[in-house]
């Protein structure tokens, strides 16, 4: 059987391949940080969820050591047959903590927090109203459910409004969007996302993946950006970005959801727990951060001098509110010889286009981390400008 398969596999691959869509993978050779080997040479990564430069943070490497001297390497189970440790709950409460919330839930990672989050709460009787650009876990958990969908193009406020008048005829309804959207860094306009869902009786889900360390005054994500403490009913977020990039998830919220979670998401109940090793660690970065909140304004002072830099080289920059910061090119080619360009200029920064983003926004994305130094900053806009001079047809 193989055989006629293996064809089959071979002419879409190479389909894939001609259309520039294949993925390859760079490999790195050190720790993930500012300054990555790559092959066999240096580069300043620009394209790390490192937010806040956690993920080799010398304070979360030696908790992860400790909590694996004293509580192991595995735990060889799922949470509710022999897979709880103290450790597990002290990260829930961490998570609670930080988010203000009533009670959380662990995840092997947030693409399972949304994958088994919707299922376990509505049924064909309700509604799910879901932002067009949401991540793709959320759009996976959304079709592993019966719930009735309405999707509104992104941040669309009055296309938001009508959806929820027609879902009216469900018994609950949710809307479900993520804080920050990773491709242009825009930020979900939760406060009015909350007053309409006041208005039309709806319970609010986020996923703060993307804002959760980043925005908000002391970056607590978007209840403390637009002051919506108790108006949200579901977080889901993840402990692989901003905070030190490791690996699991987490929902967090109202008691009675996040107990019903507890029994009923698939994810949750069929999978293991997550290692003391990434748990430790995991929860000396909430320390940190409750320390001081050094770490994260320093982000937000390397994204606004990245950007105020950039804007006056002339570079058309998506209006960001994150520590995503869309360099805008518009044509797909000239998006991808721009990112080998930099990266010949030893900087890392990725190049998107369709059907990533839509056709005609091709882009550089550049992710800005706490762990950049303002020399970091420099050596990246220097560069910027350098390729936009040699590269025939820049936007710029
Ligand atoms: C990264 C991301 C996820 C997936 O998180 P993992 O913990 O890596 O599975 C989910 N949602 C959003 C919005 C993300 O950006």
């Amino acid at each position: 059987m193989y055989g006629e398969f293996k064809n089959y596999l071979s002419n879409e691959l190479s389909i894939i391949e001609e259309s520039g869509l294949y993925k390859k993978e760079r490999i790195i050779c050190s720790p993930q940080s500012a300054e990555i080997q790559a092959g066999n040479r240096s580069v300043l990564n620009f394209c790390a969820n490192n937010y806040l430069g956690l993920s080799n943070s010398p304070r979360l490497v030696e908790a992860a050591k400790k909590a694996m001297d004293i509580r192991g390497f595995g735990m060889s189970s799922v949470r509710f047959i022999c897979g709880t440790q103290d450790i597990h709950k002290e990260l829930e409460s961490a998570v609670s903590k930080y988010f203000k919330t009533e009670d959380t839930i662990l995840y092997a990672a947030c693409f399972d927090a949304n994958g088994g989050v919707f299922e376990p709460l509505f049924s064909e009787e309700d509604a799910i109203i879901s932002d067009s650009l949401n991540h793709a876990s959320i759009i996976d958990g959304v079709r592993l459910c019966r719930a009735k969908r309405y999707r509104y193009a992104n941040a669309d406020m009055n296309e938001l409004e009508n959806c929820l008048k027609e879902a009216q005829a469900q018994r609950f309804r949710i809307i479900v969007t993520d804080g920050v959207f990773s491709m242009d860094g825009n930020v979900a306009p939760m406060d009015k996302i909350c007053e309409l869902a006041k208005k039309y009786n709806s319970l609010v889900m986020v996923d703060e993946c993307h804002s959760a360390g980043v925005i908000g005054k002391t970056g607590r994500g978007v209840s403390e950006l637009f002051d919506v403490y108790g108006q949200i009913d579901i977080y889901t977020g993840t402990f692989g970005k901003a905070f030190g990039g490791g690996i699991g998830g987490f929902t967090t919220g109202r008691r009675e959801i996040i107990d019903m979670l507890r029994q009923r998401s698939r994810p949750y109940l069929f999978s293991n727990s997550i290692p003391p090793a990434v748990v430790g660690a995991s929860l000396e970065a909430f320390r940190v951060l409750d320390e001081s909140d050094e770490l994260h304004s320093r982000l937000v002072n390397n994204v606004e001098y990245f950007r105020n830099r950039m804007i006056n080289a002339g570079f058309d920059i998506k209006p960001t509110q994150s520590a995503i910061c869309a360099v805008m090119l518009y044509d797909a080619k000239l998006s991808q010889d721009f990112a080998a360009t930099m990266l010949d200029e030893g900087i890392y920064v990725t190049g998107f286009y369709f059907p990533v983003v839509p056709k005609g926004q091709a882009r550089i994305r550049v992710q800005l981390s706490a762990a950049h130094t303002r020399e970091h900053l420099d050596k990246c806009i220097d560069a910027f400008i350098k390729t936009a001079k040699n590269t025939v047809g820049t936007a710029k």
